[in-house]
């Protein structure tokens, strides 16, 4: 049956229920059997749309869309191999958030929900503030004090409020969680129907691959939310008896931040209190991911492993990136860092997304752009 169930107690409740954790405090995923129908995929707009029969939302008029996805897949000689390259860059954001914040708006809108709060100041800010105002959705973003004011514009310019919370980036958190007690909590890392769109990047994969699945997914993870999403859609196509095996997905963390390969590295079942520093891949700088098991559970089951790479690593990879007509921001390098560094993950057919648009970060990217580099 149709519906939410908890991780840890495994209770379930209607996906009416606008509720976004489990009583028990545990995280939720989404029961639903995806269905898809080769043909009718076929001959449908190119959008990640065209999966219609395994996205949740029941009526079509509750859809809200950009006309987003099927984003390109280009082969790049990287030097020492060819992965395939997702651009993921150009979604109307600027990042693939925007599969996310898609399909979890289009629920809120489903379910009649007039308001949702989302901490981020970043990609999934950005794409939930975009969305929200496309579904005439009030929208409010909490952002730490520190957040500095370039990239605010993007989530400002949509017209979703913001709130400025003093203290950490887990004094904002806090702040989110305390509204999301009385607002639709469109969290990215907590809402399981954010995860219910990034599973549309597999299928993307799968049908670029002529219906197949690729030997190995590199992918940034910070909370998971690319990782995760594309197990899922790659599992429910191996349900239905459309690839035989889930691809193996390997996560890459900057070493400055990187929970995730502690973790898998020692053997652990949750994520450990960690030594950080400031990272150019920011968009993965989080210390306590809420779904660090599952994610490392995930590598795990598909023969994957976790990666770390340096700042300097990824500064060189967004260069080649670069010279090969590629501008991304720094985050979206740490796969093809991983690509560069470690030869064992560049055995059969790898993909890897570029997660980011290069302008959303273009002071960051400026000190690379020196000509003497
Ligand atoms: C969100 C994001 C990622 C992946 O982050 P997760 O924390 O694992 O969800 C990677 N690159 C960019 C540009 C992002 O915005
Ligand atoms: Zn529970």
């Amino acid at each position: 049956m149709n519906g939410l169930v908890c991780q840890s107690c495994a209770a379930t409740y209607p996906m009416s229920d606008p509720r976004w954790r489990c009583g028990c405090g545990g995280l939720l995923d989404v029961r639903f059997r995806a269905r898809f129908d080769k043909e009718a995929i076929a001959g449908r707009q190119p959008t990640m749309w065209r999966y219609r029969e395994a996205l949740p939302i029941d009526e079509d008029a509750n859809v809200v869309s950009f006309g987003e996805g099927m984003t390109p897949m280009v082969p790049v000689d990287l030097g020492p191999g060819r992965p395939l390259l997702k651009l993921e860059q150009l979604f109307p954001t600027g990042s693939y958030k925007d599969r996310g914040a898609a399909v979890l708006v289009s629920k809120a809108k489903e379910l009649g929900i007039a308001r949702v709060v989302e901490d981020s100041s970043g990609n999934a800010g950005c794409a939930i503030a975009a969305y929200a105002a496309r579904a005439g959705i009030a929208c409010e973003i909490l952002v730490p004090e520190s957040a500095s004011p370039g990239k605010l514009t993007q989530i400002l310019l949509y017209g979703a409020s913001l709130r400025r919370v003093p203290g950490s980036r887990e004094d904002t958190a806090a702040a989110a969680l305390a509204a999301a007690e009385t607002t639709y909590y469109a969290s990215h890392s907590w809402n399981p129907f954010f995860f219910q769109g990034t599973k549309t990047f597999a299928y993307e994969v799968w049908e670029q691959l002529a219906f197949r699945a690729p030997d190995a997914l590199l992918l940034p993870a910070g909370n998971g939310t690319l990782l995760i999403g594309s197990y899922i859609g790659f599992r429910e196509l191996r349900e239905n008896g459309l690839v035989d095996r889930i691809p193996r997905h390997i996560a890459v963390q900057a070493e400055n931040c990187a929970p995730l390969l502690a973790m898998f590295r020692d053997g652990l079942d949750a994520v450990p209190a960690i030594e950080t520093r400031e990272t150019i891949a920011e968009g993965v700088a989080i210390a306590a991911p809420v779904r660090g098991r599952e994610i490392v559970d995930i590598v795990r089951e598909t023969g994957g492993e976790v990666l770390a790479v340096s700042d300097a690593e990824v500064e060189s990879a967004l260069v080649l990136l670069g010279r090969k007509g590629l501008y991304v921001e720094p985050t979206s390098a740490l796969p093809v860092a991983a690509f560069l560094r470690f030869p064992g993950v560049r055995s059969g057919t790898v993909v890897i997304p570029l997660t980011g648009h290069g302008l959303k970060a273009n002071e960051k990217m400026g000190m690379l752009a020196s000509p003497g580099r």
